[in-house]
């Protein structure tokens, strides 16, 4: 199967990263620490093999954290420290395996998402597609 390239960086474009993946597609985490570490009430990523994913720039102004919380997982994030913006996260249980943030990349799929997971943090007001939480049940939605 072909490989779709995925190219992306943060706010201020210091980093930059590339990515291949074979088929996009995205998730919704609405756990509290992916609220509290990207000020919305959900966020938006999309997973690829570690070895599909480099940086290409600004390794050197990035800076990762451990955090642990309601999966009860660690996850390493990744964050800008010139602009703050979060880019990517490796997640303990989901080994050689990397998660991007969506909206860091040139291009962001504008497909609903495949599956969302914490939906019970997610406010009325945001609309999950009934499929999506359907799928993210196995994944401990
Ligand atoms: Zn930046
Ligand atoms: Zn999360």
């Amino acid at each position: 199967m072909d490989k779709t390239s995925i190219l992306g960086g943060c706010r201020c474009g210091k980093v930059r990263f590339e990515a291949s993946v074979e088929k996009i597609r995205t998730a919704v985490c609405a756990c509290i620490d992916c609220q509290k570490a990207s000020g919305s009430p959900l966020s938006l990523s999309i997973a690829v093999k570690e070895e599909n994913f480099r940086f290409t720039q600004g390794e050197d102004v990035l800076k990762s954290y451990p955090d642990t919380g309601e999966s009860g997982k660690s996850v390493n994030r990744f964050f800008c420290t010139e602009c703050g913006s979060p880019l990517i996260a490796k997640p303990e249980g989901y080994a050689g395996m990397i998660t991007i943030r969506v909206l860091s990349l040139d291009n962001p799929p504008d497909a609903p998402p495949s599956f969302a997971i914490f939906t019970k943090n997610i406010p009325e007001w945001i609309t999950i597609p009934e499929k999506a939480i359907k799928a993210g049940k196995k994944f401990g939605g």
